[in-house]
C-alpha cells in the first residue's frame, strides 16, 4: 500500500499517518521529520533546511526530493509507506511519479485531509500546550506568525497539488473536521474499498489467463489492447474508492466534503444509477 495523506499544517497527517503504519504495518516517511532529523545532526541537507524551516517557507524541491528518493530504497519501504508532508509541490509530485515509474511502483491513494483553516491555529496551539506539559521540544515554526506562512505556503504551492491527483483519479477527500477516531474509520473504509478491488481485479485477471492461452490470436490480442490489465484494475480500485468515499459510514454525519472540488468526478446521474442497479 502506498498513500499520500494531504493538508495543512495541523490537519492530522501525522496523527493518521501513525494508526496507519499500526494497521497495514508500512512505513510512515515524514519530510518534515526527516528535516528535523538532519537539522538536528547538523548534516549538509540539515544546515540548508534550518532557516527555511524556522521562517515557514518551503525547503527546494532537489533537496526534499533526493531525501525522499533515498529513503524509498530503503529496505523497510517495501512493503509500502505513507507520504506525510511530501509531495508539497507540484514539481515533487512529478519527480514522485518519476520515481515510481522507474520502480514499477503503483501510488494507491491521494488522501486529502480538508479542514477548516479557522481550527488549524487553535489545534497547533494545543499540540504546542501539549508537547510542554509532556516535557517536549516546541518546534521553532510552531508559532501563530509562523504558521501564518507555513498555511500561505500551503494554499499557493501545494493546494494545486489537489488538482493534480484529481485529475489523475487519485486523490479521495476525507473531512478532516471529524474526530480522530471518525477520520480514521472513514481512511480504513476507503483504503478496504482499494484493497477488495484490487484483489477483486487480480482474481479476474487469474481466471481470464488460461481461457486467452486457447483463444484465437486475434481476439486474445483484442483483449489485452483494449483494456490493459494494469490500468484497468487501478482504474476499478480508483472507482470503488471513490465510490466508498462517497458513502458516508453509519453514524458519521458528513464523512466526506469535497467543497465543490472536482474530487469523485463522475456524473451524479450515472452514480445514482449504479447505485440502484447495486
Ligand atoms: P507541517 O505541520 O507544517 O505540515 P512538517 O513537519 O510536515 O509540518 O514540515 C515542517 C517544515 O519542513 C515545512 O514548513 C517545510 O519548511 C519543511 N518541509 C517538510 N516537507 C517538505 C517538502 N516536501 N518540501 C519542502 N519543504 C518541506
Amino acid at each position: 500500500m502506498r498513500i499520500i495523506l494531504l493538508g495543512p499544517p495541523g490537519s492530522g497527517k501525522g496523527t493518521q499517518a501513525q494508526r496507519l503504519v499500526q494497521r497495514y504495518g508500512i512505513v510512515q516517511l515524514s519530510t518534515g521529520e526527516m528535516l528535523r532529523a538532519a537539522v538536528a545532526a547538523g548534516t549538509p541537507v540539515g544546515l540548508r533546511a534550518k532557516d527555511i524551516m524556522a521562517g515557514g517557507g518551503l525547503v527546494p524541491d532537489e533537496v526534499v526530493v533526493g531525501v525522499i528518493a533515498d529513503r524509498i530504497e530503503q529496505s523497510d519501504a517495501r512493503k509500502g509507506f505513507i507520504l506525510d508532508g511530501f509531495p508539497r509541490t507540484v514539481p515533487q509530485a512529478e519527480a514522485l511519479d518519476d520515481l515510481l515509474k522507474q520502480k514499477r511502483l503503483k501510488l494507491d491513494a491521494v488522501i486529502e485531509l480538508r479542514v477548516n483553516e479557522s481550527a488549524l491555529l487553535q489545534r497547533v496551539e494545543t499540540r504546542v500546550a501539549d508537547m510542554r506539559s509532556r516535557g517536549e521540544e516546541v518546534r521553532v515554526d510552531d508559532t501563530p506568525e509562523v504558521l501564518t506562512k507555513r498555511l500561505a505556503a500551503y494554499r499557493s504551492l501545494t493546494e494545486p497539488l489537489i488538482h493534480y491527483y484529481s485529475e489523475r483519479r487519485k486523490l479521495l477527500t476525507v473531512d478532516g473536521m471529524m474526530t480522530i477516531e471518525q477520520v480514521t474509520r472513514e481512511i480504513a473504509r476507503i483504503l478496504a474499498a482499494i484493497v477488495a478491488a484490487d484483489a477483486k481485479a487480480a482474481e479476474k485477471r487469474a481466471s481470464a489467463k488460461p481461457a486467452a492461452k486457447g483463444t484465437p490470436r486475434r481476439a486474445s490480442r483484442k483483449a489485452t489492447k483494449s483494456s490493459p490489465a494494469g490500468r484497468s484494475s487501478a482504474k476499478k480500485a480508483a472507482k470503488a474508492a471513490r465510490k466508498a468515499a462517497k458513502r458516508p459510514a453509519k453514524g458519521v454525519k458528513k464523512a466526506v466534503n469535497n467543497g465543490g472540488r472536482k474530487v469523485a468526478r463522475k456524473p451524479a446521474k450515472k452514480v445514482t444509477k449504479r447505485r440502484r442497479k447495486a
